[in-house]
């Protein structure tokens, strides 16, 4: 007997009947973008609405109780994504313990209470804004930017990295807001890589692309195809998953395809990354959004998941999820990235000894070139994979990173032997190292 079994199970939608909320909702309103976008679930009455009285009242307060005094994210679900949430019998406990709820609908009694955020976790752990070259335009590793174009999306992930900019304001968090107008953003993004042709590769992203309206997503790309430099574009969108019927609406299949088409006839490689966190939200729709992208000419469709205890930090959920992507939707599993160091996210953070353990034992199941990578976005260094460690304190959880580059912040006198420190969550220390923690932030 192996540690993973593999079983070939093919990808099915749950039936939305089973909330009450959707009883009488039919196939045609369920597969348009504009229905499931009317029906996004943006507060606790909305739910409510859906699951009627499947779940207890005591469930609803431990969200409003997270909404108050925790949630970095504000709440909206398309409901896509709660379909695929407890795809049997719902009940308070299922729901409870259902994996895409703990991230997309996260409730007070998830998190830690002792070290529920770590000390230096910060609103940007990953200095993106910082590190703006023009308003939205990270450029943070010598060939590659990160473009902005919006801070919204269609969902809100309760983990996202981004929360100090994207969303909407929740009572804890007052959000960092893009001020100039889109058009005037996307010019000075244009007027920078055309500046710096050391720049080849590009991430479109937000938010999430898909709340781009098409036409200026399109005009956008095809500017950027206009810039001889640019040789690789990817477009980020979990929308891929959480909203699959966007990515299957006529015009934006079509647009997508012109700017698939200009790409291919000008050798840029021009690739869709979407953000799957478990087999559970890979359903048939999302298996035709990417299907249909790759048949209109789109070179590659990857995921990026996110690792999170509670979701998927098992060997066995993350191989049924790649299984499930390389198998059955056409998505390459590419990387899942350690949960970064935002506010109120340990109940989420995996310690890099676990992450390491879980990238051994996810290896030599799935072909070599579909085996993700689990990756650590260590602050002032970037990714680095789980085992590029330098150093690792294990009972103080410090690991140590180096670097080859320096960021656009960094000028040439910047020392490239130093070595930049990541933490691990205290709740997985041993004693003697949570003491430590304590005694250095008694005050
Ligand atoms: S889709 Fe991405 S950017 Fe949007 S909330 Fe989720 S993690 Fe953040």
């Amino acid at each position: 007997m192996q540690p993973y079994v593999y079983q070939r199970r093919q990808l099915v939608e749950p039936d939305w009947r089973r909330f009450p909320g959707w009883h009488d909702t039919t196939r045609e309103q369920w597969e348009s973008a504009q229905w499931q976008r009317a029906h996004c679930v943006k507060n606790i009455n909305q739910l409510r609405t859906v699951l009627g009285d499947l779940v207890d009242e005591s469930f609803y307060t431990d969200l409003a109780t997270d909404q108050a005094q925790h949630a970095t994210m504000s709440m909206l679900v398309p409901p896509q994504m709660i379909n695929t949430m407890v795809p049997d019998e719902i009940t308070t406990d299922t729901l409870y313990a259902d994996p895409v709820r703990r991230y997309m609908l996260p409730v007070a009694s998830d998190r830690l209470t002792d070290w529920p955020s770590h000390p230096y976790a910060t609103r940007d752990s990953l200095h993106e804004h910082d590190m703006w070259v023009a308003e939205g335009l990270t450029h943070r590793y010598p060939t590659k930017v990160l473009a902005e174009l919006l801070s919204t999306c269609p969902q809100y992930c309760g983990h996202c990295t981004r929360m100090d900019l994207v969303g909407n304001s929740t009572p804890t968090v007052d959000k960092l807001r893009l001020t100039r107008k889109p058009a005037d953003r996307y010019d000075a993004m244009i007027t920078y890589l055309r500046a710096h042709p050391g720049v080849r590769d590009v991430v479109v992203s937000g938010g999430d692309v898909a709340n781009v309206p098409w036409k200026h997503l399109e005009s956008f790309l095809m500017r950027l195809l206009d810039i001889e430099t640019v040789r690789d574009i990817r477009l980020a969108t979990k929308a891929l998953m959480g909203l699959p019927q966007h990515w299957l609406q006529p015009d934006v299949v079509e647009g997508l395809e012109r700017v698939a088409r200009t790409a291919a006839r000008r050798g840029v490689n021009l690739a869709i990354h979407t953000h799957v966190n478990h087999a559970q939200s890979l359903t048939p729709l999302v298996a035709r959004a990417a299907q249909t992208a790759l048949e209109v000419g789109v070179r590659d469709v990857r995921n990026q998941g996110v690792l999170m205890r509670g979701v998927n930090a098992t060997a066995a959920d993350l191989l049924d999820l790649c299984f499930a992507l390389q198998g059955e939707a056409g998505i390459l599993p590419y990387y899942f990235y350690m949960c970064d160091m935002i506010p109120n996210a340990e109940h989420w953070r995996v310690a890099v000894w676990q992450a390491q353990q879980l990238q051994h034992d996810i290896m030599g199941y799935l072909p070599g070139y579909a085996t993700p990578r689990i990756v650590c976005d260590v602050p002032f260094v970037g990714k680095r994979w789980v085992h590029m460690v330098t150093e690792y304190d294990r009972e103080r959880g410090i690991t140590y990173w180096t670097k080859n580059y320096r960021t656009s912040i960094e000028d040439s006198s910047m020392d490239l032997d130093r070595s930049y420190p990541y933490y691990d969550p205290i709740d997985t220390l041993p004693e003697s190292g949570a003491e430590w923690w304590r005694k250095e932030h008694a005050e």
